[in-house]
This record gives structure tokens, C-alpha cells and sequence, in this order.
């Protein structure tokens, strides 16, 4: 899929929903990648782009720490500059299990160091300038402590990473630093700063979205942590909580789905229920 004209190109959607969304972004000097998917998918992106580009991949942004977003790194050139949130390069280095998912193995090591961040930043950094400037910003935990939110001004365009996953339950990765209770309000920093975007690029949904989706996942996210600590505070157990639970219907509409198929909702209830004090 190419996008602005022709200077984007989104690889994985549709036919790739198991690995993250990468973007790639075609400046003067070279392609900024954001994410690289699952271990093995550094060559067949590297062949993708040669379709669009005889430039090289110059720096490679990773939204998080999550293996299906950044195990292409190692099969990059030693010399690509790799940008991530400071928390994210911290968490890279250890490559730790996932809060009810899998184990991960540690990349990184097996490869030397190579594919590990070699700049990070805090709030905010730019990258580039003119038309090809990149501003990555943290707003706060959410679907990890690391979480970068990717625009390029030019495009009107962001890279949500999985902190804008899909249209389903948050999936709340505490072992690397999530917070479900945190998570409306870095969503809702997003928005409100994030003023001048018409597309967003998630992690994993089959298409683009808008801001208006993004908002509104603000608002699920918002719904579905208040559940929860309602729940609790009334008595209730995880399991009673999970068993009842159903999407609401405003969200149905808006083709919110149950992912229990590929992930179970109960660790990421617990995640929320064990912050809730
Ligand atoms: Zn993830």
C-alpha cells in the first residue's frame, strides 16, 4: 500500500495481522522505518522497499519493546541509526516475557547488541526537518512504560504503535511497564496534543484510521478500566468480572471485537484490578 504520494509505503495489515504494522517514510537521505516486525521480516521489508526506493533504510524508529515490532532490527546494517523511548531502549536490552502472552527471546543478545537503540529520548525529539521531519512523542504508560507516538507533520500522518493496537481490549503488557488505569489519560494527551493529523497508522488494525478513532478508543479504554474498578470495589472477582463483561454497544457499531480467540482478556483485567486500590 503506497501512501503520500509515494512517499509511504505500509507494509502488513491485512495479510500480516500476527506482526506489527511498519511504516516506511522516504526522506532525501534514506528510509526511516517505524517497527520491523516479527525475527526474519528484516529482508522481505528491505525487498518491499526496493520496489518504492533505491534509497537505503537509514534509522529505524520502534514504537515498543514488543518482539513482533522490532525483530527485524538485527538484519539491518550495523550502521542504521534504531530511535525508541528511553524506557523502550532500557527494555530491548532485557527483551522480558509479556504480561499474558509469550516469552521473548532476547534478540539482541543472540545478535551482539545489534538492532538495540542508539538514541533515545524522554518527551519529545525531531528528527529531520523540512519536509522530512519526524516528531516522536511519550504521552504517558499504556500498552507498555515505552511507548512512542510517531508523526510526520508533512503527511498528516501517525504511527500509534500498539498504545492504538485496534478496535479490541487493550492488551496491558505490566511486565514491561503498561498501565491500564494510566492509559485513558496518555490517550487523551495524544488527542489533545495531536491536533493536525488526518491518518493513523495503528499497530496491528487491518486499515488506517482517524483521530475521531483514536478519541473513542480513549473513551473504551476509559469504560473498561471504570468496569473493572467498579467491579472490585463492589466484591467481585476477576473471573466473575471477565465471565459477565461484554463489549458495549456504542463500540459494537463501531466494530470493536472480542480478541479473546487470540489473546484472553483476563490478564489484562487483572492488570487494572491490581492498580486499583
Ligand atoms: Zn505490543
Amino acid at each position: 500500500m503506497i501512501r503520500g504520494g509515494g512517499r509511504t509505503v505500509q507494509i502488513g495489515g491485512v495479510s500480516l495481522p500476527q506482526a506489527g504494522t511498519t511504516a516506511a517514510f522516504v526522506t532525501g537521505t534514506g528510509v526511516v522505518l517505524v517497527d520491523t516486525k516479527l525475527p526474519g521480516w528484516g529482508q522481505p521489508l528491505i525487498d518491499k522497499l526496493k520496489e518504492v526506493t533505491d534509497k537505503p533504510v537509514t534509522m529505524i524508529i520502534n514504537t515498543h519493546t514488543h518482539m513482533d515490532h522490532v525483530g527485524g532490527n538485527v538484519e539491518f546494517p550495523a550502521t542504521v541509526e534504531v530511535v525508541t523511548h528511553e524506557n523502550t531502549a532500557m527494555l530491548m536490552k532485557e527483551m522480558r516475557p509479556v504480561s499474558g502472552g509469550p516469552t521473548q527471546p532476547n534478540l539482541f543478545k543472540e545478535h551482539n547488541g545489534r538492532g538495540l537503540p542508539t538514541r533515545t529520548f524522554k518527551d519529545r525529539l525531531t528528527v529531520g526537518s523540512g519536509t522530512d521531519r519526524i516528531d516522536l512523542y511519550y504521552f504517558g504508560r499504556a500498552h507498555t512504560g515505552g511507548d512512542a507516538w510517531v508523526v510526520f507533520p508533512e503527511l498528516r500522518v501517525l504511527h500509534a504503535g500498539d498504545a492504538f493496537g485496534g478496535k479490541a481490549v487493550p492488551p496491558l503488557d505490566a511486565n514491561n511497564g503498561a498501565s491500564g488505569v494510566e492509559y485513558p489519560q496518555t490517550i487523551a494527551k495524544a488527542v489533545a496534543t495531536l491536533t493536525d493529523i488526518d491518518t493513523v497508522i495503528t499497530g496491528h488494525y487491518q486499515t488506517t484510521l482517524t483521530m475521531t478513532d483514536l478519541k473513542t478508543y480513549g473513551d473504551f479504554t476509559g469504560e473498561l478500566v471504570q468496569s473493572v474498578q467498579a467491579a472490585k470495589k463492589a466484591g467481585r472477582t476477576i473471573d466473575d468480572f471477565v465471565k459477565t463483561w461484554t463489549i458495549p454497544d456504542r463500540y459494537l457499531k463501531e466494530g470493536y471485537a472480542s480478541m479473546e480467540h487470540l489473546r484472553p482478556m483476563r490478564p489484562d483485567v487483572e492488570v487494572i484490578w491490581n492498580e486499583t486500590k
